[in-house]
């Protein structure tokens, strides 16, 4: 099957779900990504800001650019006057950060943060006791230039989906308790599911999928 087969197929399943996709264009050249886009795909994720920043010039403007890796503070400011969504909110500073910039821009950004949920350790992500003391403490509330609209998780890397399952119906129930605790009206968004899990996300409250592989094919491993 090819990009554009698989595209329709995956942009029909979620129509009927009213799930978000968000097609990951790493690695992949503006031409590549050009052939989605005229598919009628307008959302695209990217991990990295250099990378973003080379491609989204050759491409059409009305692009919503999603920022789904590891930010740096001193990045910032390259991608606040553009980017539709930071997915990948892993500290309080950066936050607070992203904030000031979006200020200057005359913006309010969306962005969700970052849960690690999986078992494989990493260096990014909040663990659930850190994200509910963000909100526990009302870091958000003053900071009227980010919109925080929820969680983005990814689940360990298993063929057992008992597991995988497990993991994003727990991000679901945070996601739901935050929400309802701390009257997070703007909360409108879990994004967890890849290629290889998101039929088990979506079947687990996700209202997002980030998926790469079965559109773009596979990535060279060196990247
Ligand atoms: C690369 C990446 C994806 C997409 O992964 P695929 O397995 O290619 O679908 C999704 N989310 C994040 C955060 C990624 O870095």
């Amino acid at each position: 099957m090819t990009g554009i087969e698989k595209l329709r197929e995956i942009h029909d399943e979620l129509r009927v779900k009213n799930v978000t996709l968000v097609a990951v264009s790493k690695t992949k050249t503006a031409a590549e990504i050009r052939v989605l886009y005229d598919e009628g795909q307008r959302i695209f994720g990217e991990n990295k800001v250099q990378e973003l920043l080379s491609k989204k010039d050759l491409l059409p403007g009305d692009i919503q650019w999603h920022l789904i890796g590891h930010l740096q503070s001193n990045k910032i400011k390259q991608i606040t006057p553009f980017i539709s969504m930071i997915q990948s909110i892993d500290s309080e500073k950066l936050l607070i950060d992203i904030n000031s910039h979006a200020k200057k821009n005359n913006r309010v950004i969306d962005c969700l943060l970052q849960i690690h949920i999986a078992q494989e350790e990493t260096k990014f992500g909040f663990s659930y006791g850190e994200a509910e003391n963000l909100f526990v403490k009302g870091v958000t509330g003053p900071l009227k230039n980010v919109s925080v609209k929820g969680f983005m998780g990814m689940a360990t890397n298993t063929t057992d989906s008992s597991q995988v399952r497990k993991e994003f119906t727990l991000l679901y129930d945070f996601y739901k308790k935050i929400k309802k605790q701390f009257s997070q009206t703007q909360f409108d968004t879990l994004s967890t599911g890849m290629s290889s899990d998101y039929k088990i996300a979506i079947e687990c409250g996700s209202t997002m999928v980030r998926i790469g592989t079965l559109l773009f094919g596979e990535r060279k491993a060196a990247q």
